[in-house]
């Protein structure tokens, strides 16, 4: 059964004075530095910065992937519920129950000697359960719906078999059957040409009218953002400069960042 919320309650997703920091040798170095941030169901929140700037260690902090030695403060709660120090059997059953994440790179997340079919029947049963039948169907249902052709066919053929941007498909797919509350895209179409990257923006838009979804979707890309969020968040070395709705940051940038990157969209 899928988690559903009762209307007016707790956000689905709150970050409270989130930092993320390292220490070493050299002394401690603080990568995100008091975020804050809700997202609700259907909703998109973009949250945008250039590299370096902290959006994947925030989008790690959330999945409760961080590296072992980042240490953390403030609070990060899904659906109410705390993921910042919580046991890792807890953020397990988490993130299968009511997470998935899309990365940059779909060939880091796919393996190559399985075929694209028993990757999403294998992910579907593993948050889902039932019998890998079913699993199996889900697979082909789900491929359709990202758009690719001949899916009882495709299921049956191997990663490299595909186009970069259908592979980015298969991610969203495997994804999105798993049928998440929160959807986290850590810069998901960077890599693919331009007609390809708005082709898998408007499928991610699309999915999200469907199911309700929550998402926090990351990229270097302003101009991006604008077309699937409704709020934004900038980020600048690991600071939020700018918080606001998608509208009011593009009209009305407060910080000088934000302007120079509005300035830099052709
Ligand atoms: P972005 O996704 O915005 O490009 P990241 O969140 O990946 O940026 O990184 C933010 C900062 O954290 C960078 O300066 C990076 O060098 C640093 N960082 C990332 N991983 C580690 C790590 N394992 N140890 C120490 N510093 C790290
Ligand atoms: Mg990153």
């Amino acid at each position: 059964m899928k988690h559903v919320e009762p209307a007016g309650s707790t956000p689905l997703l709150e970050i409270k004075d989130l930092t993320v920091s390292f220490a070493s040798r050299a002394g401690t170095a603080t990568v995100v530095q008091g975020i804050s941030l809700v997202v609700e169901r259907n909703q998109t929140v973009g949250i945008v910065g250039e590299s370096g700037s902290g959006k994947s260690m925030t989008s790690l902090a959330i999945m409760g992937l961080l590296p072992a030695k980042a240490a953390t403060t403030g609070s990060i709660k899904l659906q109410g519920q705390e993921i910042l120090g919580s046991p890792e059997r807890h953020l397990h059953k988490l993130r299968g129950e009511r997470m998935a994440m899309v990365f940059q790179d779909p060939l880091s997340s796919l393996n190559p000697y399985y075929t694209v079919g028993k990757q999403i029947a294998e992910a579907y049963k593993a948050h889902r359960g039932g019998s890998l039948r079913a699993a199996q169907a889900v697979a082909i249902d789900a491929m359709g719906r990202v758009g690719i052709s001949d899916p009882k066919r495709r299921v049956d053929n191997y990663p490299h078999q595909f186009s970069g941007g259908m592979r980015q498909r298969i991610m969203i797919a495997m994804a999105m059957c798993c049928e998440p509350d929160l959807l986290i895209a850590d810069e998901p179409t960077t890599a693919l040409d331009v007609t390809v990257q708005a082709q898998i923006l408007d499928l991610m838009s699309q999915l999200q009218a469907e199911s309700g979804t929550g998402m926090v979707f990351i990229t270097h890309d302003l101009a991006v953002v604008s077309q699937v969020s409704q709020r934004v968040l900038v980020m600048n070395k690991g600071h939020v400069v700018e918080n606001g709705t998608t509208e009011d940051v593009f009209s009305n940038p407060r910080d000088p960042y934000t302007q120079a990157l509005l300035d830099a969209i052709p």
